[in-house]
């Protein structure tokens, strides 16, 4: 492990005037990712700055009738807060049905949209690869690539984001709310993450030294259609191979409003409004909810060891979303445990 320094932040313009004067310093949260990645020799930043003192932690209401989620509110307190429990129920499965109870009690908001691939290669110091070395190769393409994406892939990276989190997220819309050198802004959750393209060392589109205040929810939750299904080698302390968001609004047996995000498939949560527009008006039946996941997958493509990922994320949508429709969420076997 590096010598680094460390810098506990006492507000977020502190943070902001430290991170601006040590350009390869980096904020930390519960250091659930970064303090492995600096192990592994990955990550070599020459300071930590400790954000977890910032007054980023509460859940509160919005006046349009959303909530707003601090950066550094933990997965656990989030899972299981009444609004969220009642109100966001998908994002309460979805992050229950990641990591370990440890992890999450660590795990901040903003730490869990900021975590990195677990790309083997990506950890390995000892192999090429685009996203840690960039212009160095992809040791993912003609190697092990079971974990790897089937969707928005590029030559240059076949990496996966990992976060379950992340996919309810972007199913319900939310908005990440930002600060940094240029001020306030506010980013649409389909336009945080990137696909890799020739730039794979880019997960995100946050600007340098931008720090993530909080994360809001509009106000509807889809609390009575919804599953978050994921499907992953262990049931437990594994990531997902494939998962599937969905939210339904149904008006008899007809989809009013339908919302579809995978996860485990391609390099940030995948969404496609041609596969909820074919759910939106049509009967809540197995032919529509082929139909969308056909449309959902149509761009998908496979490479030596994940091709079968096609067809479980087929199966993964077509399931999720009978459930959801029949008012059956997936059950996360860990739920109770707090
Ligand atoms: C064994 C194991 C299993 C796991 N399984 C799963 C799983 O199944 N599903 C899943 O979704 N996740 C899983 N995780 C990942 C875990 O959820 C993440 O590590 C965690 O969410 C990261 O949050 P953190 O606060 O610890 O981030 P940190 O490690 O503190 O930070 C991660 C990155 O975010 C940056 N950062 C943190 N907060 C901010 C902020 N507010 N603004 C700007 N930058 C910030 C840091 O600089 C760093 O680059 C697993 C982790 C482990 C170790
Ligand atoms: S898939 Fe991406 S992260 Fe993995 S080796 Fe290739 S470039 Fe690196």
């Amino acid at each position: 492990m590096i010598n680094f320094a460390y810098t506990r932040a006492s507000g977020i313009a502190d943070a902001l005037r430290v991170a601006a004067a040590d350009p390869k310093a980096k904020f930390i949260a519960g250091g659930t990712n970064l303090i492995d990645l600096m192990k592994e020799d990955v990550e070599r930043p020459t300071r930590l700055i400790d954000i977890t003192h910032l007054p980023l932690k509460g859940i509160e209401e919005t006046p349009e009738g959303g909530l707003r989620i601090g950066a550094l509110v933990p997965n656990s307190d989030l899972a299981y807060h009444p609004v969220v429990e009642s109100r966001y129920p998908l994002l309460a499965s979805a992050i229950l049905a990641g990591a370990s109870q440890q992890l999450r009690n660590m795990a901040s908001t903003g730490g869990n949209l900021l975590q990195r691939t677990r790309c083997y290669y990506f950890y390995d110091t000892a192999t090429p690869c685009n996203k840690r070395e960039p212009g160095s190769g992809c040791s993912a393409i003609d190697g092990i690539n079971r974990q790897h994406a089937i969707l928005g892939t590029s030559e240059a990276c076949i990496a996966t984001h990992p976060s379950d989190m992340c996919v309810a997220l972007a199913a319900l819309e939310a908005k990440v709310h930002v600060t940094g050198p240029g001020g306030d802004r506010a980013i649409a959750f389909a336009d945080f993450h990137r696909l890799p393209g020739n730039t794979p060392q880019l997960d995100t589109n946050l600007h340098p030294n931008e720090i993530i205040t909080a994360v809001e929810l509009p106000a509807q939750g889809f609390e009575k259609n919804y599953t978050y299904l994921k499907l992953r080698d262990r049931l437990s302390y594994a990531f997902a191979l494939v998962s599937v968001a969905t939210a339904l609004e149904l008006e008899g047996g007809t989809v009013k409003d339908a919302r579809l995000a995978l996860g485990g498939v391609a390099h940030k949560p995948w969404r496609d409004p041609a596969a909820e527009a074919a759910l939106r008006g049509q009967a809540a039946n197995a032919v529509t909810f082929r139909h969308a996941a056909d449309l959902l997958l149509r761009a998908a493509k496979g490479f030596t060891h994940n091709a079968f990922k096609i067809d479980l994320a087929r199966r993964a949508i077509m399931r999720a979303l009978s459930q959801a429709a029949r008012g059956t969420p997936q059950s996360q076997t860990d739920k109770k445990i707090k």
